[in-house]
């Protein structure tokens, strides 16, 4: 097997596939999506790894594996298969450095991204005066804690589905290119989705792997912090802080709203980082033309690099969650009680976590073993307050039909111009997204279609929203009003 090494053959067809990405203007979609590893190879076959099942989905749609396959056969002289394996990203654990002062004060020998990893801890050990641990004569390096990332986020613990991938992969990017892939990144998505989980995870992974002054705050904050900086007359040392960061993540920006002083000094703070290609992540619990009260300024800086979207995640996602949750816990549970959370709440990840929580707590404390039954008992509550808050297909006809200027009674009606079946099926999707009625009656609610109308038209939407990225906002934006007039 060993004579058969296309390593170098891969490294050189990767670097070529490199250079003409970036002469074509489009090396952000080389970063995206070329983020494969060479595993092995025997005769005629180069195996491949790439972080996640969603990335290989889409190198084959978008034909990059024929375009990997050909470059390598123009190296090689001979035609040659990839198999594309998934490895999830392994965070190293962190242990390379030890340094007693917190990150954000000792900045001198850590301020390049470029920096690699091994002179970096070397760079370290050479200055430090702190603590040092001996063990069998070589040091035990401990990397101090980073005052304000939760190292319980991280990319290996992110569960990905076809409602996050897109921006887990963003993410990554970023983290592995900070400054250069997409700059900012703003990652959006309704409460309880992992904004904050990965934002941190971009966080966690720069800290452990290139290190430099990463700063994570909340908007809100920032936004005390720099209230309280005009209080004790200290602005240019709250300046200064933020005009350092190598790596600044700003949580919950829709906090910024009405907040017009805070604004302005974001906007100042964004142009001297951005213009130094340090990198910005901000996240936001609404499409950046729904926030009210934000300077025009702000709003396009926000979303001049890339959006990103987390979405409800879908069943099975919802039960791989669970699962994950459990091991990190070192605690099982019945694949029956597992699916029976996973199917009665589908809410967010927060709620579900919660639910676990109190399923474990259950055990712990009565000794007792979980069963549906008992699981069914005890979540009650929570199952019925998560149960889709009663929201009626009316309503949901007559905020699409009322976004598309159509009338309610055309929408649930029998015509089919194109101006009609588009929201018509777009607001099947949404009823069988936001509602637990089943296709059957839906379709009796939209002038008594069958349900395999009804599926064909979820179908179609579905399709859409792959080729059409604006779609999906839209349609998040379109379920807020739903709620909204719900209420
Ligand atoms: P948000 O900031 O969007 O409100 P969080 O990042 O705080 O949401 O996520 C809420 C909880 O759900 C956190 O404990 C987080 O770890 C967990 N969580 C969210 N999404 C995922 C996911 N895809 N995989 C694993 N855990 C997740
Ligand atoms: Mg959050």
């Amino acid at each position: 097997m060993s004579t058969f090494d296309y390593s170098d053959f891969w490294n050189e067809a990767y670097r070529l596939l490199h250079e003409e990405f970036a002469a074509a203007q489009k090396e952000q979609e080389f970063i995206l999506w070329f983020n494969i590893e060479y595993v092995s190879s025997v005769q005629g076959i180069i195996t491949l790894s790439v972080p996640s099942a969603f990335i290989r989905d889409q190198l084959q749609r978008k034909n990059y594996i024929t375009m990997i396959e050909n470059k390598l056969f123009e190296v090689l002289g001979q035609p040659i298969k990839t198999n594309f394996i998934v490895k999830p990203v392994q965070i190293p654990q962190q242990n390379f450095f030890q340094n007693q002062n917190p990150p954000l004060q000792n900045q001198t020998q850590q301020s390049s991204y470029q920096q690699p990893v091994n002179n970096f801890s070397q760079a370290h050990n050479n200055v430090s005066t702190g603590f040092q641990h001996e063990q069998n004569d070589t040091q035990v390096i401990v990397k101090p804690k980073h005052p304000t990332l939760n190292e319980k986020y991280t990319f290996d613990k992110f569960v990905t589905g076809d409602n996050n991938a897109f921006a887990y992969n963003a993410a990554i990017s970023v983290s592995n290119n900070p400054g250069k892939a997409y700059n900012p990144l703003l990652i959006l998505g309704n409460v309880g989705l992992g904004k904050t989980h990965l934002m941190q995870a971009i966080g966690n992974a720069i800290y452990n792997n290139i290190g430099g002054k990463i700063i994570y705050i909340t908007a809100e904050n920032f936004t005390n912090e720099f209230i309280e900086s005009i209080n004790t007359k200290s602005q240019s040392k709250f300046k200064n802080k933020y005009r350092s960061a190598d790596v600044l993540l700003i949580d919950d920006i829709h906090f910024l709203q009405n907040k017009e002083g805070t604004q302005d000094e974001l906007f100042s703070t964004y142009e001297a980082l951005y213009g130094a290609n340090k990198q910005l992540v901000f996240t936001c619990d609404r499409p950046l033309s729904e926030l009210k009260n934000l300077t025009d300024r702000l709003r396009s800086r926000f979303g001049r690099g890339l959006t990103v979207d987390l979405n409800l995640p879908d069943y099975e996602t919802r039960c791989a969650i669970l699962v994950k949750k459990l091991q990190e816990q070192n605690q099982t549970l019945p694949k029956d009680v597992i699916e029976l959370i996973a199917k009665n709440i589908a809410s967010n990840v927060r709620d579900l976590e919660a639910c676990l929580t109190k399923v474990v707590a259950y055990i712990e404390l009565t000794g007792q073993k979980a069963t549906v039954e008992s699981v069914q008992h005890l979540l009650r509550d929570s199952f019925n307050s998560s149960k889709k808050e009663n929201i009626s297909i009316e309503t949901i006809q007559k905020v699409v039909a009322e976004a598309y200027g159509i009338s309610w009674i055309d929408i649930k009606g029998k015509k089919r111009t194109k101006n009609i079946v588009l929201p018509r099926q777009l607001a099947m999707y949404i009823a069988k997204e936001m509602t637990e009625y089943s296709t059957t009656e839906i379709g009796s609610e939209f002038g008594g279609r069958d349900h395999t109308t009804v599926m064909h038209s979820i179908d179609k939407i579905k399709d859409a929203i792959k080729t059409d990225s604006s779609l999906d906002p839209y349609i998040q934006g379109l379920k807020r009003k739903i709620e909204e007039y719900q209420k």
